[in-house]
């Protein structure tokens, strides 16, 4: 029976990584898979998190089941810092701990899905899986461009989408640092986002993988607050494998905001269902890692810093390009005003083949590029290139 299966492609950026370790060039530059990564090109542990491993290896004294709300206390000590200082809003929000961001983005749209979604709006390009995990729990899924050409974002087209979205239908939007162009909302932009998503019948379904990446962490939570503060009832997925480094570990929650506190029980039971019958319950190392970070002044202070050296040396990396301007055909300038780990060139298939070929530099087919990947002693060679294959 099985042998019926057709075959399907597979992951692009894995097989861009597997390209990359191949090549012998020394002076080879990776601008593929989305990790961030130091100065010298290294994905390190954060001394925070190593030190909060040391003490639950000391202190953790049985690995027994949790449930499939996972570690609870780790999932409540990042609320702060996402929902702000009235971190439930009133008894409103509660969460779960799920399997990274993706996993939360699942369960996410399996519940809005049984409660009744049938269809999801979203900005195009997104992050590949979105749309790959909204097929998969069957729901339909509708574009609109994201972007302007000028790197902008394109707000009458989210405002379209979330005006003419009916009951039973869902829009998709990204917290901060949008991947893959990095063009986020401004303030000004989410404050309509909100007031919109206020008159509509719409469920918003908030996706935030990079906060502390963008702009700081406070303000890189300004859209959702502001999304949150406006509408009855949102999901929230959230994920710590970028801002804590924890990608492999698997690490991230999922909250839900009702309008009355009396309603979350329900949902919680459906997601509790949910994730029951997907993985049981979620891997715990390194959300309980994250909890004892959170829980220690010292861990947390050490944290704050390390993710403020990330930001920071991406934001360096973002200036040095845009202060390039015009490159070849390329303006290099909007890079400046955008967010995070990703941005996308404007390159044809064949300028990425030569950047592949006659540069060693590897990047995805759709020209998304990991900000990164790039430092002081790479960036120079990375303008010339693109100066040479798109001139
Ligand atoms: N949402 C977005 C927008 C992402 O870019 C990612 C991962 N890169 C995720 C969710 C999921 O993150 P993870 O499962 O690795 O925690």
């Amino acid at each position: 029976m099985l042998e019926k299966l057709q075959a399907q492609s597979p992951d692009a950026l894995l097989a861009l990584i597997k390209l990359y370790a191949a090549d012998e060039r020394a002076d080879k530059i990776d601008l593929g898979v989305g990790v961030y990564r130091t100065g010298q090109g290294d994905t390190p542990v954060f001394a925070a998190i190593k030190a909060a491993e040391a003490r639950l290896v000391e202190e953790q004294d049985s690995k027994s089941y949790l449930g499939p709300e996972g570690d609870l206390g780790f999932v409540h000590a990042l609320m702060p810092y996402i929902f702000g200082k009235d971190a439930t809003m009133g008894g409103r929000i509660e969460g779960m701990q799920t399997p990274g961001g993706t996993g939360a983005v699942r369960l996410a749209v399996a519940v809005a899905q049984k409660a009744g979604v049938k269809t999801i709006h979203m900005g195009v390009p997104s992050w590949p899986n979105h749309a790959q995990i909204f097929s998969d729990v069957a729901l339909d899924v509708r574009t609109f461009e994201h972007a302007n050409e000028d790197g902008t974002a394109n707000l009458e087209n989210v405002l379209g989408a979330i005006r003419t979205a009916q009951e039973n239908e869902a829009v998709l939007l990204h917290g901060c640092c949008h991947n893959p162009t990095g063009i986020d909302y401004t303030d000004e932009q989410w404050d309509q986002i909100a007031e919109a998503l206020s008159q509509s019948k719409a469920l918003a379904i908030l996706d935030i993988a990079y906060q502390g990446l963008g702009r700081g962490l406070e303000q890189d939570a300004y859209g959702i607050r502001k999304v949150l503060a406006a509408v009855p009832e949102a999901l929230i997925a959230y994920s710590c494998d970028k801002n804590f480094g924890m990608y492999r570990d698997r690490v991230g929650a999922l909250y839900v905001m009702m309008k009355d506190s009396s309603l979350l029980d329900p949902v919680l039971s459906n997601l509790n269902a949910l994730a029951r019958a997907s993985w049981s319950m979620p891997p715990d190392h390194g959300g309980a890692a994250v909890r004892v970070v959170l829980r220690d002044d010292t861990m947390t202070a050490l944290w704050l810093d390390e993710l403020e050296t990330m930001r920071t040396r991406m934001r360096q990396v973002r200036d040095h390009l845009a202060a390039a301007g015009d490159v070849g055909t390329l303006d290099l300038r909007p890079l400046g005003q955008q967010n995070g780990l990703f941005a996308v060139l404007p390159l044809n298939k064949d300028q990425i083949q030569r950047l592949r070929d006659e540069h060693a530099i590897y990047m995805a087919g759709s020209g998304r590029i990991n900000i990164a990947g790039l430092h002081m002693g790479n960036i120079e060679k990375f303008i010339g290139a693109l100066e040479e294959v798109t001139s």
